[in-house]
């Protein structure tokens, strides 16, 4: 399987290529040349497989003849390592859990498959891959321990110094082996300037490998389709339609989702729920993309104006508005909503959602009555204690902190303090950096 960007259709390049440096020279998104069918046979028997037998099989589907099976299984494996549990709220209401990983968020299923093809990557040459990451919090964690031990890889965080919550930083700066913090005297927006001009130093660049596990890898898409599937192997003997509402940001993952609806996966439609940032649910209306500054929200790691993986999501459909629309249903709701969905879960079924998950709970309540005979499922992105300060406000009641969360609480803290200049930055990774 080749990949080709979505700004230029006719030039390819290989798996290695398109994982490595993530996005494509002419700033595109790279897409897989074609998008295998995967036969009615699997889908017969899909419910007596596991979540990695399920997540083996796409993925080979996909790109199975670029590495060799093992390779493929181990890179499977890694990424697997934690249930995604589909859970009954209501009648012919479902969450998928997303959040049972080690940083309690999707986003670990993406970070891992991508930590595992460039620590196979980086066999294929006699360099380490360093990963500069500039975070405001969520992103370092996954990515931190998504490369956790992975030979061949090393992790440098950029966070800026006091804006980031403790337990946040608790997540990348204790964890020690290939991951290292460097806690700047500045902003987000520095932290991201100091990465960004790494990238295009000359110099750095022929000395070392680096690359920036960016959001828009299509090695994190990938394992986001797989959660489909299994989702599906669970609930299929109710042969009812499936409705997937997905809570979105940047819109990898509802194009995970569709992705696997064109590997043949039987999904009736998709539901993109936003919040107050909704330029995808109005060009859904008006077939107008009109990008704008981000709002911010409650349900924070959606507050996206210029959703980045619009044009994949565009490209799966060829660009054609009338097919797109008639997949996905677009709608955003205020956190007035959301407080109130919040609550009424919680006191009506006894279950607690995340800012989130409760967007695309809502979507799904809202446009279930469109359908007949559907059985529908909101994806809950994160698990509430990420959020408690909100979640605790609205319900009244502490949230309980997952053990694994507690886990790194307890740890002590390592970061390395810099000021928000390049060039001290630039004289400091040689030190950091291990050949
Ligand atoms: C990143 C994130 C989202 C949005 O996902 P996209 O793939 O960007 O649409 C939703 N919820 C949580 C908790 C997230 O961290």
């Amino acid at each position: 399987m080749n990949f080709y960007s979505t700004n230029n259709h006719n030039k390819f390049v290989t798996l290695r290529e398109a994982v490595m440096h993530g996005l494509a020279s002419d700033r595109g998104l790279y897409m897989p040349e074609t998008i295998p069918k995967i036969p009615p046979s699997f889908f017969e028997s899909i419910d007596k497989l596991s979540f990695e037998e399920i997540s083996y099989y796409v993925a080979s589907q996909l790109i199975g003849k670029n590495l060799p099976h093992e390779e493929l299984f181990r890179i499977v494996s890694h990424t697997i390592q934690f249930d995604a549990p589909l859970v009954k709220i209501e009648d012919d209401i479902y969450a998928l859990e997303l959040f049972h990983g080690p940083t309690l968020a999707f986003k670990d299923f993406g970070a891992r498959f991508l930590s595992g093809l460039l620590g196979y990557f980086s066999q294929e040459q006699n360099q380490k891959i360093t990963i500069l990451v500039a975070t405001s919090g969520d992103t370092g964690s996954a990515v931190a321990n998504g490369f956790l031990g992975v030979d061949g890889t090393q992790v440098i965080v950029l966070y800026p110094s006091g804006k980031v919550s403790d337990i946040q930083e608790k997540q990348f700066t204790t964890l020690g082996k290939n991951i290292i913090a460097l806690e700047v005297d500045g902003s987000f927006d520095d932290c991201q300037r100091l990465v960004k001009q790494a990238f295009s130093d000359v110099e750095l660049n022929k000395k070392y490998f680096l690359t920036s596990a960016n959001s828009i890898n299509i090695a994190r898409l990938i394992p986001q389709s797989f959660y489909y599937f299994y989702a599906y192997s669970k609930i299929k003997q109710l042969k009812k339609d499936i409705i997937f509402s997905v809570p979105s940001g940047n819109f990898g993952n509802i194009t995970a989702g569709l992705l696997a609806k064109k590997m043949g996966l039987p999904i009736k439609k998709f539901i993109a729920a936003t919040n107050v940032n909704k330029v995808v649910p109005d060009y859904l209306k008006s077939k107008e993309f009109i990008p704008r500054p981000s709002i911010s929200t409650i349900s924070n790691a959606m507050d996206v104006g210029n959703p980045s993986n619009f044009p994949r999501m565009l490209n799966l459909y060829n660009d054609n508005f009338q097919a797109l629309s008639n997949d996905v249903i677009g709608d955003s709701f205020s956190d007035d909503d959301t407080m109130s969905a919040l609550k009424e879960v919680y006191s009506k079924y006894d279950y607690i959602m995340d800012p989130h998950g409760a967007i695309g709970y809502l979507a799904l309540k809202k446009h279930m009555v469109e359908f007949d005979n559907a059985v529908g499922i909101f994806l809950e992105t994160a698990h509430p204690a990420k959020f408690n300060e909100v979640v605790e406000k609205v319900l009244a009641r502490p949230i309980n902190i997952p053990e694994r969360l507690n886990e790194f609480i307890k740890r002590e803290k390592s970061a390395i303090k810099m000021s928000a200049d390049f060039n001290e930055f630039k004289s400091m990774l040689p030190t950091l950096i291990t050949q």
